[in-house]
């Protein structure tokens, strides 16, 4: 019978036994509040927690490296038409003229007819530029277990994917170290399958640390927990309609699957607030369980990971709004657009870690002159929502994955029967 029971949790039933140390680690939460512990003991308390994602860190930096610079990530450069580029500049080149005389005209017109809103318009402008340029001297960094500063992601990244190129480029000389790379590759997913042994007890530990840490649970209540509401329908759309919708009318295949599938690492996301520390499992559950191609998702989840933050824009839009809000400042449209550019854009700031979009919230609300020490309104409910967003984040580049692998199958089929080919030759 234990066989059975173990097999039926760790084997195929997996993701799904993920819930349960997840509900477990709220009822042990809430049955140990009464007691009051101190911060101290809840430290010790958590550590199973902490040991978790301090293992699923230490996988993130060589595993951003290794997939990047296969090569294979890259090859993907390869795969767009070679005159896409060309066929992209006629397409702009027509409106580009008309575009010339129109703008400075409409421009002119609008000015002309309403001063007052263009001189707001301007500033609007001017604040929005101001915090994009902050948004670009952000460091956004993973956290290496044992190292104070982590490492610049959006460096790595950058980095890795041209050191990749120069590799390729170089044919047979870069072999070795192509194969080298690949071998770390397949090192670090094996080093995933056995921390996946071990995530259910992590996860518990994580939940139930986080409950006993909070003061007052009854926050939750009143204007903020109707903001919380707000950001949970808004993420759940994303989620559940948009997404999916997305993939569906790209790939037309059943996006309900490919989420099953994706079951694991979401999981893992809403036990450990952070994309990049979910990356490892998110790998495994595209490959192994969605059978997405690795040539894709070695090149598409790095990035995602880093840039990519559904969750976050739409959280951070919402927060700003709700400030807005709460301090009486009627926003008029051209600061909601302002909003949701700088939303974006801090959310392409923001690091894959735990509550990263908190401290990238400055430069929204910074872009319409709200008070940036408003944030500590949202912070006694940001522990629950981050977890939230991160799934949705975790989600986007998923199915962000699985809509490229559709659209390149055509170049990916091409490169390997050209393998195919050259192996064929070679014997
Ligand atoms: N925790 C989020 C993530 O890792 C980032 C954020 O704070 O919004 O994706």
């Amino acid at each position: 019978a234990l066989s059975r029971i173990w097999r039926c949790c760790w084997g195929r039933h997996y993701p799904v036994s993920l819930l349960i140390p997840y509900f477990s680690g709220i009822i042990l939460a809430f049955a140990l509040r009464p007691y009051k512990m101190t911060y101290r003991q809840i430290k010790y308390f958590s550590f199973p927690g902490e040991l978790l994602m301090r293992m699923l860190q230490m996988l993130v930096l060589p595993l951003i490296v290794s997939s990047l610079v296969t090569g294979e990530g890259p090859f993907l450069v390869n795969m767009f038409p070679p005159n896409l580029v060309e066929a992209c500049f006629k397409q702009v080149r027509t409106p580009v003229p008309h575009a010339c005389f129109f703008l400075p005209t409409t421009l002119i017109v609008l000015y002309a007819s309403m001063p007052e809103n263009v001189t707001g318009t301007l500033e609007n402008v001017t604040r929005t530029l101001r915090s994009l340029q902050e948004v670009l001297s952000f460091e956004e960094t993973i956290p290496i277990p044992g190292s104070a500063n982590g490492v610049n992601a959006l460096g790595l990244v950058v980095f890795s994917v041209c050191f990749g190129l120069v590799i390729g480029s170089m044919k047979q000389k870069g072999r070795a170290l192509q194969e080298f790379f690949s071998c770390l590759n397949e090192a670090i997913m094996r080093l995933v399958a056995i921390i996946i042994w071990y995530a259910p007890v992590g996860i518990l530990f994580l939940i139930a640390g986080k409950i006993l840490e909070m003061d007052d649970l009854a926050v939750m209540g009143g204007q903020l927990g109707m903001y919380t509401l707000t950001v949970i329908v808004g993420l759940l759309i994303h989620s559940l309609c948009v997404l999916p919708l997305l993939y569906f009318i790209v790939t037309h295949k059943n996006p309900w699957v490919f989420i099953a599938g994706l079951l694991q690492a979401l999981i893992t996301a809403l036990g450990t607030s952070s994309s990049s520390a979910t990356l490892p499992i998110t790998f495994r559950c595209l490959e192994e369980n969605n059978g997405v191609d690795r040539r894709v998702t070695r090149f598409v989840l790095p990035v995602g990971a880093t840039i990519n933050m559904d969750g976050t824009a739409l959280y951070e839009a919402l927060a700003a709004i709700f400030i807005a809000q709460v301090n009486n400042f009627e926003l008029d449209f051209g600061q909601i657009i302002t909003i949701s550019i700088t939303a974006t854009a801090a959310s392409i700031g923001a690091a894959g870690i735990p509550q990263a979009g908190l401290v990238t919230m400055m430069i929204v609300l910074t872009s319409v002159g709200l008070p940036t020490e408003d944030i500590t309104l949202i912070i006694a409910v940001d522990w629950f929502l981050d977890r939230l967003r991160t799934t949705t984040n975790v989600l986007g580049d998923s199915l962000g994955a699985g809509i490229v692998e559709h659209l390149s199958r055509h170049e990916l089929d091409a490169q390997d029967s050209e393998l195919g080919n050259s192996v064929i030759e070679e014997n």
